[in-house]
């Protein structure tokens, strides 16, 4: 029998009931249980170091090409097993972009699935435009393609763990969204990933009876170890659906409350020969489909927007089967991250769901998820991304005096709230930027009790006393106390205007709490007079307001009750569309080029 290292992940997935579900593919409904887990992995570990002619690969980078699938996950875990640094890529990246990271991330090997197999000679084989910013020029990673499936064909081989915990050189490097700059490299030793997954699993509570529907990409942190390593810890069950589509992820939901198989005509009205054979075989897609609640859903902001926006369109019964599957007896947890949640989604998620409430938290891919709301429905305050998760050391600091905010400072002498930049200690936090000393230096600040380094973020925060029984501690010991609530990146969400500092996100809320508006994203329009002043890019709403074309005019005039004067817009845009990257971002940079490069 072939062993894997004692690490915390192996552990636990070895104690699992092996007949217990690890891995699904939605739609074809292929699934794959904890007991064939660690044989694979540790076939396809051996697979690794064949393809690197050597059997020591600690600390290299192992970059991966494979879709969102049980191959992923073998493939992810074999390259912790073999002690080096996994590094997915996500296949819709451009080469040029793909080639960046290889390069930059200095790979061994490039590992692909028979699927993106042009892909990857693709990028191997033109040459690379971005010279390396390494001293010493490094080779090419070597291409690999890993077999059709990683499963086992035949019943497993049974995997001893040996005893040897030492994890050194094992990880994961995860390049930054790039929403300010350049993607950064990001190592985050197996350590800190244990230490993340810990984390979630002691706040959110996974468990073997949660099945968890994944959607989104599997190259940032939240995929990573929201989706795949904390749930393995736990023993739950992934499903992954990928690329996300909304009408098949509203099926997948409604599917285990839909009281028999959908036949031609039941929830349609009668068709003609063309609409039976579309129709069927849009039924034929989803025959394979599991009947088991989804009980665990964590995505951006976004993909809310558009499940809210495509709800009104579905047949009966899925409309009323989707809202009962997302109802707070059946989905346990839905989870909203990685930008601002708008409060009129989280409203209208509550209505449509019979009154489940997101829970907001707050992450990065250099710390993993760092502050969330509570599992307790009062400790899920709107706009707020809680408290510091169990073994996350947050504080606030004031940008500028560099002063700490503390617990209890959090209004200055005139009453006013004192903003501060969140910085984070603590074991889930990255080891340093690949390659750049210089930005890992400048990142980190040293902590006057000698306990250790503070990440700074560079995201702005208040902290403020909520009440309703809101951390009170009825989520755990760690729920208690003031919230968080963000205001936004000190780089491009705080708007310095006549010496006002201005939180975009504030607005923003403000905007999206109008009815004729879908979508906005605030500005710093660089200003002679104001030195920046506020600017707005909106999509409107569907309807009336649209056909009329409301105007910016009517847009200010309808924030004057909500917002003091100088945080109204004072430019204001109207478009249709505002570009976001795969995680629902928002570049403001090139936004305020493309929008307002009149206006500077
Ligand atoms: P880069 O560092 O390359 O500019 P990025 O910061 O967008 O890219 P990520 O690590 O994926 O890359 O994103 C982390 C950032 O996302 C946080 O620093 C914060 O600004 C934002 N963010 C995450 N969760 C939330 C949230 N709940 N509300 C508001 N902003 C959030
Ligand atoms: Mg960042």
């Amino acid at each position: 029998a072939s062993t894997l290292p004692r690490l915390p992940l192996f552990d636990a997935i070895s104690k699992h009931d092996p007949e217990s579900t690890a891995v699904v593919h939605c739609l074809s409904g292929r699934s794959f249980r904890y007991g064939e887990l660690l044989p694979d992995v540790a076939r396809a570990r051996d697979r690794i170091h064949q393809a690197a002619g050597r059997s020591d690969v600690r600390g290299e980078r192992i970059a991966f090409l494979v879709e969102n699938s049980y191959d992923y996950v073998v493939t992810l875990l074999a390259v912790l097993a073999a002690r080096a640094i996994a590094l997915p890529l996500s296949p819709p990246f451009p080469p040029a972009e793909l080639q960046y990271i290889l390069s930059h991330s200095e790979a061994l090997l490039l590992l692909h699935s028979p699927r993106y197999a042009t892909k990857a000679q693709e990028v191997l084989s033109t040459p690379f435009p971005d010279p390396s910013p390494n001293p010493a020029p490094h080779p090419h990673p070597k291409l690999f393609e890993l077999p059709k499936h990683l499963g086992s064909t035949s019943s497993p081989e049974a995997v001893a763990l040996s005893d040897d915990v030492d994890s050194e050189g094992a990880g994961m490097m995860l390049y930054t969204s790039g929403t300010t700059n350049r993607p950064k490299g990001v190592l985050l030793p197996e350590t800190a990933l244990t230490a993340q997954c810990q984390s979630l699993i002691s706040a959110w509570k996974y468990t073997p009876n949660d099945r968890l529907l994944h959607v989104l990409p599997l190259h940032h942190i939240h995929g990573t170890v929201n989706a795949v390593l904390t749930p393995l810890i736990a023993g739950s069950a992934i499903e992954f659906l990928f690329p996300f589509n909304a009408d098949t992820v509203w099926r997948r939901f409604a599917t285990p409350f839909l009281s028999k198989p959908q036949t031609n005509g039941v929830h349609t009205p009668p068709l003609t020969n063309g609409d039976a054979a579309a129709h069927a075989a849009a039924e034929d897609k989803y025959k394979n489909m599991s009947t088991a609640p989804i009980t665990f859903f964590t995505v951006v902001p976004t993909v809310y927007t558009r499940l809210l926006s495509t709800h009104p369109g579905l047949p009966e019964p899925v409309a009323t089967a989707a809202r009962q599957a997302i109802s707070p007896a059946h989905m346990r947890v839905s989870i909203s991250g990685s930008a601002a949640l708008p409060t009129p989604v989280k409203r209208a998620w509550k209505d449509l769901s019979h009154g489940n409430v997101l829970l907001e938290r707050y992450g990065m891919t250099e710390v993993g998820m760092a502050l969330s709301c509570g599992l307790s429905y009062v400790d899920r305050v709107d706009g707020s991304v809680g408290w510091p998760l169990p073994g996350v050391e947050a504080r606030l600091v004031d940008p500028e005096t560099n002063v700490l905010i503390a617990e209890g400072e959090e209004v200055d002498g005139e009453g006013r709230e004192r903003q501060g930049e969140i910085q984070l200690r603590g074991p889930s936090v990255f080891r340093e930027y690949w390659r750049n000393p210089a930005a890992t230096a400048k990142e980190f600040v040293e902590g006057e009790d000698g306990a250790g380094k503070w990440f700074r973020t560079g995201d702005i925060a208040v902290r403020r006393p909520v009440g309703g029984g809101a951390g009170a501690g009825a989520s755990g010991g760690w729920a208690r106390g003031p919230m968080y609530f963000i205001l936004g990146r000190q780089s491009a969400d705080i708007i310095k205007s006549g010496g006002e500092k201005v939180s975009a996100l504030e607005i923003e809320r403000e905007l999206l709490s109008l009815p004729n508006v879908a979508e906005a994203a605030v500005l710093a329009v660089p200003s002679g007079r104001w030195g920046q002043k506020v600017g707005a890019v909106v999509v409107l709403a569907e309807g009336e307001h649209r056909a009329r074309g409301w105007k910016p005019m009517d847009m200010r005039r309808a924030l004057r009750d909500r917002l003091a004067n100088y945080k109204i817009p004072q430019v204001l845009r109207v478009v249709d569309e505002i570009p976001r990257n795969a995680m629902g971002k928002v570049n403001k940079k090139t936004l305020v080029a493309a929008v307002f490069r009149d206006d500077f």
